[in-house]
């Protein structure tokens, strides 16, 4: 599971900073968290491709999070895409990709599938499930938690063979929880085989938001939070009056919340050097880091 931060800069981007979007991929799939403009370009530049399965959840209908799609839209026709792209925002998405439709010419080659959502469950898959809950910036704007289902626990082969479950695929069948009949008619159950099942991960993305109650429940226990810092904390007033955080704000929320690990992106352009929010963050929740444009980084499975 690979996190890419495509775009990191606060409502206008700079020559360091695209504006905010970031992508997950994970197995054959690619979840797009925003998509400021120019995020196809930035993409291109991170070498994720156009064509694989994927699904893109917009926070909120500012510019700085959601002009990226008529490009993006274009290209992957462009390029002949033939896979189902599923869009997920509030109130105005689908008003907004009709009229990309409606306006700009170009022919669509794929299926889109634009929802309207709210608070809550937006999409369940068999390995994950995607939350989302109202941030405190300016309403309708949802921060999403993906959250992967727990998994099976470690296989005991050792176990297997004294129970004389011969290998093979009885053993899979087992490993993917299900009960097997064995030639002498035994039963065996894959608890009597596998370890306890494992916990999945989770990550929180909070989109714009001022301090928030909300963001704070849907972090809870996360295992990394992007949550965005605006504004030095010198600026607090001027942040939570605009639904912006500063970085001990995001890192208060990381803090209540348990998170393992907190990364500050949605960076105003007035910073060269975000230097200065990673210090003041650090000082309340020291696992901070503050995104670049194509920082990447891995997400370990737990293990028991
Ligand atoms: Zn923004
Ligand atoms: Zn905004």
């Amino acid at each position: 599971m690979k996190i890419t931060f495509l775009g990191t800069g606060g409502s206008i981007p700079t020559p360091q900073r695209g504006l905010s979007a970031v992508a997950v991929r994970r197995k054959n799939e690619l979840l797009l968290f925003d998509c400021g403009e120019g995020t196809q370009r930035q993409m291109i530049q991170a070498g994720i491709g156009f064509h694989r399965k994927a699904k893109v959840f917009v926070t909120h209908m500012h510019g700085d999070h959601v002009l990226g799609l008529p490009g993006l839209l274009q290209t992957m026709s462009l390029l002949g895409r033939t896979n189902e792209l599923e869009i997920y925002g509030p109130e105005g998405i689908k008003d907004f990709v009709e009229a990309i439709n409606r306006t700009v010419r170009f022919t669509l080659t794929f299926p889109v599938k634009v929802s309207e959502i709210d608070e809550g469950i937006v999409c369940e898959e068999k390995e994950y499930m995607v939350t989302a809950a109202q941030s405190g910036h300016m309403s309708p704007s949802l921060a999403y938690a993906w959250t992967e289902k727990p998994r099976p626990g470690r296989f005991h082969t050792k176990k297997a063979q004294k129970l004389g479950v011969p290998e093979g695929p009885l053993w899979s069948k087992l490993q993917s929880g299900e009960s097997v009949r064995l030639a002498d008619g035994r039963i065996v159950e894959p608890e009597m085989v596998l370890g306890a099942s494992r916990a999945g991960r989770k990550i929180v993305y909070t989109g714009d938001t001022g301090p928030s109650e909300n963001v704070v429940r849907l972090a809870e226990n996360a295992d990394l939070l992007i949550h965005e810092a605006t504004f030095e904390d010198e600026m607090k007033e001027r942040a939570i009056e605009d639904g912006h955080s500063t970085p001990s704000i995001a890192a208060e929320t990381a803090k209540k919340a348990g998170v393992k690990r907190l990364i500050l992106t949605h960076i105003s352009a007035r910073y060269k050097d975000a230097d200065r929010l990673l210090q003041q963050a650090k000082q309340i929740f020291v696992n901070t880091e503050v995104a670049e444009d194509f920082l990447e980084l891995e997400l370990p499975l737990q293990e028991d």
